[in-house]
C-alpha cells in the first residue's frame, strides 16, 4: 500500500481529521473512531510501515515511549483501574489498517474486551516441557542466543 492510500498516513499529513491527543518528532497519538470503550486510543510512528515486522526496532521502541506517555494520562484521568496495550500484525492477528499501531486500551470490571485467551484451556500437547524447549532451539539459533 502506498502511503497516499493509507488513513494513518493521512492523519499525520493532516489530509483526514482526528482526535489528536500527543505527537512528537517521530509519533502521534489520536482517539480511536471506534473505540472498544472509553479512552480507547491509538499510538503510531508518524513513519508508514505496515507492520513491526518492517519498521527500525528502535521507531517500536519510540513509539512504546510514547505509548507509556499516553497510558500514564489515561490512567491519571480516567482511572479505568486496568490498562492493556495492544498490537496487531497482519490481517490474521485482527489487523484492520495496514500501518503500525499500538492500542491503549483502558480496563474496567465487566467490559468483556476478549483479547485474553483462557489460562484454564491451554492444550496439553502446546504444554508440553520438551516442545517448549524444541521451539526455544530454534528461536536461539536465530537470534544467536
Ligand atoms: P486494528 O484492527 O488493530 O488494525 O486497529 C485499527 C483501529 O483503527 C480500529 O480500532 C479502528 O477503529 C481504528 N481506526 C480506523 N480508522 C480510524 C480513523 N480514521 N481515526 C481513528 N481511528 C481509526
Ligand atoms: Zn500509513
Amino acid at each position: 500500500m502506498r502511503a497516499t492510500d493509507c488513513v494513518f498516513c493521512r492523519i499525520v499529513s493532516g489530509r483526514s481529521p482526528c482526535e489528536e491527543i500527543r505527537r512528537d518528532e517521530l509519533t502521534l497519538a489520536f482517539m480511536d473512531i471506534r473505540p472498544a470503550n472509553d479512552g480507547h486510543c491509538l499510538v503510531i510512528p508518524k513513519a508508514h510501515f505496515a507492520t513491526v515486522l518492517e519498521m527500525p526496532p528502535v521507531l517500536f521502541g519510540a513509539v512504546a515511549a510514547a505509548a507509556v506517555a499516553v497510558a500514564r494520562a489515561v490512567e491519571e484521568v480516567l482511572r479505568p483501574g486496568g490498562l492493556s496495550l495492544l498490537q496487531a500484525n497482519g490481517a490474521l492477528a485482527g489487523q484492520t489498517v495496514p500501518h503500525v499501531h499500538l492500542h491503549v486500551l483502558p480496563r474496567r470490571a465487566g467490559d468483556n474486551l476478549l483479547m485474553n485467551w483462557d489460562r484454564e484451556r491451554i492444550a496439553a500437547a502446546t504444554a508440553e516441557p520438551a516442545r517448549i524447549a524444541a521451539i526455544a532451539a530454534r528461536l536461539r539459533a536465530r537470534l544467536g542466543g
